[in-house]
């Protein structure tokens, strides 16, 4: 987004490596130009420890901004600093740009590529959903780490402050934000996490969490767990756990838009929502006496778009002679550069013509990876059979 303050401020064109040898002082460089003092805010007393205070509203447009439906977020576009020159990571997917954002690398190096991504060890026959954190225990488990480059919460730990995220998003996503977290660097919370049993890492902030809020709201509920989630942040995060840098993933947005589109009445309500509570949370900081010493953050990972053009690709796939069956999860399309290739074809490996005979036929799609192998060092590493 273009609005306040964009974290994923990256071209999406290609994973080229002079791109990515760029991209940590590109970001580096964009957080500081949004460091700069909110006016009115900000007034950095030196013996002061600052906090960093970065809410991300997922889906968020930048023209969605306005004093009607975001007079919170409109009146610190008006008065802070607004980054323009800004776009999310491709592919501009939540749990891609939320990872990013985590460690200021391009997926290629992070190693989450997608919202879905086929890893064998997690799973043989499918892509994993990595917005289910259950599936990102078990890569951890199969290759050591999720996020394959530091990432912020491990920077700042080594240095001796301390990042504390919260999350409305899904599970997957609030565990992105800070993924070792659960290895002593920082603290990473979401109420659904396991509910009433798991609520954060580590396990004694979990603790903490469950005894004083008990468990969110269901999923179903995404008002309700932002609440929540936003409650733990002010009442209890700011309050108590004295974090330098604070990330609050803002999640009902990006459902309301899938839902019922960009503009509609339910999306206008959730992003009224969402600013209401970040104003909440800015009173809090103020209460705490913090306000002075706060630099405030707004971003977005990504935009939404009204769709006007449909196509059934698992039927054009049956018809092309691609594909047997229209059961979507026999179909698992990878990318290479423009060499694709699908494990319904890998066996007969004459398929591969027609692929790129078929895609050629289709030259307005923009076919990428429903689920690509991970990537190691810029490596593609072809999946174990
Ligand atoms: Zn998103």
């Amino acid at each position: 987004m273009g609005s306040l303050a964009v974290i994923s401020p990256i071209s999406h064109s290609e994973y080229s490596k002079a791109a990515m040898k760029i991209l940590a002082p590109v970001l580096c460089s964009v957080l500081v130009g949004l460091l700069v003092p909110v006016k009115g805010f900000c007034q950095t007393p030196r013996d002061s420890k600052p906090l960093i205070a970065i809410f991300i509203v997922d889906g968020l447009r930048p023209d969605s901004i306005n004093t009607l439906d975001t007079p919170t977020i409109a009146r610190l576009r008006k008065e802070g600093v607004e980054y323009l020159n800004s776009h999310s990571i491709f592919p501009t997917v939540t749990r891609v740009n939320a990872t990013a954002l985590a460690t200021g690398t391009y997926p290629v190096l992070n190693g989450i590529v997608g919202n879905s991504m086929f890893v064998s060890g997690v799973n043989q026959r499918t892509a994993f959903d990595t917005g289910d954190y259950k599936q990102l225990l078990k890569l951890e488990q199969v290759s050591g780490r999720i996020a394959t480059v530091e990432t912020l919460g491990e920077i700042l730990q080594r240095n001796r402050r301390k990042l504390v995220t919260v999350s409305s998003g899904s599970t997957g996503n609030g565990f992105l934000l800070n993924p070792t977290a659960a290895h002593g660097n920082g603290i990473a919370i979401h109420g659904l996490f396991d509910p009433g049993k798991t609520a954060a890492y580590p396990k004694q902030i979990s603790d903490a969490v469950i005894q004083r809020f008990g468990s969110p709201p269901s999923e179903r509920d995404e008002i309700g767990l932002m609440n929540w989630t936003d409650n733990v942040l002010r009442e209890y995060v700011l309050q108590d756990l004295l974090p330098d840098v604070v990330i609050d993933w803002e999640g009902p947005l990006d459902s309301a838009q899938h839902v019922n589109g960009v503009g509609s009445p339910q999306a206008k309500e959730a992003l009224h929502q969402i600013d209401q509570s970040i104003s909440r949370t800015i009173s809090k900081i103020e209460a705490l006496g913090l306000l002075s010493r706060t630099d405030i953050i707004i971003g977005s990972d990504h935009g939404f778009a009204h769709n006007t053009d449909a196509v059934n690709l698992l039927d054009k796939l049956v018809t092309a002679g691609l594909k047997k069956g229209s059961t979507p999860r026999t179909l698992s399309l990878q990318a290479k550069g423009n060499r694709f290739c699908c494990t319904s074809c890998r066996r007969n490996e004459k398929n591969s013509a027609n692929w790129l005979g078929f895609c050629n036929s289709n030259p307005r799609w923009i076919l990428f990876s429903l689920a690509m192998a991970r990537m190691d060092s810029g490596v593609f590493r072809e999946p174990s059979r």
